[in-house]
């Protein structure tokens, strides 16, 4: 017989893994396609302080492991395969992957977001090689060095104060007079001795030989253009970029509703424009991405496709 799953949830991250856990819950043939390493961008984050009822010291994997393992426990199938390919017309839906083909009677599309690029030159060359895009990945390579940090919203200042466990003085380098993060996010950060602030200040280069030796930075009201140069003896430093995400939708171009950034629109029960394909978490159209939120529109997209399928399939 023909392997149609009732469910398909494509990405495993909070969004997903919550999707999943309510899909098999309520007994439907569930399966969670995630592309590369489970948990989404939650597990670059270390300490995990606003998901309410979280242990106290939770991490971002500590979480995503326990999502996990609730999945297995109610018996979500979970692979690894990139969809390349939709076909979302028709009432069985088709999803081709580069390893096989998946065929589902609803799906959940939780493709998350990805860290947004500053685009200037050196950046991609000196990518793991003194730029990152993760502190709690790669924080500890910069040990007792010197750190910059991209971006003035929560992300990039709450990062910051992550890495001065490790650099020897972190520099928040921001685009405006004024940081974007919650007042509370800040006022911890000013307080913090080993964090600078640099502000109206744009990197336009990125260089080195091998690895990141300089920046060149500009001043956006002055005007002044200068080189950053590595201290000699330690020969590079860190760049942690943090100016913000951009959803993982583009497979879903020209065939599914999103705003003009490439968020998926959906109503309030996660229904997108076409029947029985509904989005849940960061790659959705919404005001507040957390692991909360996340995880509950994981949850409704799951009730919602549960529905459809009892309304749109007999038994
Ligand atoms: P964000 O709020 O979109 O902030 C991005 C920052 O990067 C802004 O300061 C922006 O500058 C700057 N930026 C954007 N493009 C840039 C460019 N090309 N060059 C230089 N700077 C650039 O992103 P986020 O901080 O990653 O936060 C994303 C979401 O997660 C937010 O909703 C945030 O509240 C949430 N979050 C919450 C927490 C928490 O509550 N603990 C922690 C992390 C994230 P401008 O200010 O000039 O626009």
């Amino acid at each position: 017989m023909e392997n149609i799953y009732d469910l398909i949830v494509i990405g495993a991250g909070p969004a997903g893994l919550s999707a999943g856990l309510y899909g098999a819950r309520a007994k439907m043939k569930t399966l969670i396609i995630e592309k590369d390493k489970t948990g989404g961008q939650i597990v670059t984050t270390e300490e995990v302080a606003n998901y309410p009822g979280s242990i106290r010291n939770a991490t971002g994997p500590s979480l995503i492991a326990r999502m996990v393992e609730q999945c297995e426990e109610f018996g979500a199938e979970k692979i690894k395969d990139n969809i390349v390919e939709i076909n979302l017309d028709d009432k069985i839906k088709v999803l081709k992957g580069e390893k096989g083909e998946y065929r589902t009677k609803a799906v959940i599309i939780a493709t998350g977001a990805s860290p947004r690029k500053l685009n200037v030159p050196g950046e991609k060359e000196f990518t793991g090689k003194g730029v990152s895009y993760c502190a709690t990945c790669d924080g500890d390579f910069f040990t007792d060095f010197e750190v910059f940090v991209i971006g003035g919203g929560d992300t990039a200042v709450e990062e910051a104060m992550f890495l001065t466990k490790f650099a020897r003085k972190v520099t928040v380098v921001h685009r405006r007079d004024k940081l974007r993060a919650a007042k509370s996010i800040q006022e911890k950060a000013f307080k913090n001795s080993k964090i600078e602030f640099m502000y109206n200040t744009v990197v336009k280069e990125l260089k080195g030989d091998g690895i990141l030796e300089s920046i060149i930075f500009e001043n956006k009201e002055t005007g002044e253009v200068w080189e950053y140069r590595a201290d000699e003896e330690d020969g590079t430093m860190g760049v942690f970029i943090f100016v913000g995400y951009i959803p993982q939708t583009d497979l879903f171009k020209e065939k599914l509703d999103m705003d003009d950034r490439g968020y998926l629109i959906t109503d309030s029960e996660m229904r997108t424009n076409i029947p029985g394909v509904f989005a849940a978490g960061d790659c959705r159209q919404k005001v507040l991405r957390q692991v909360v939120t996340a995880t509950a529109d994981g949850a409704i997209a799951s009730i919602m496709a549960e529905k459809y399928i009892n309304e749109n399939f007999e038994e």
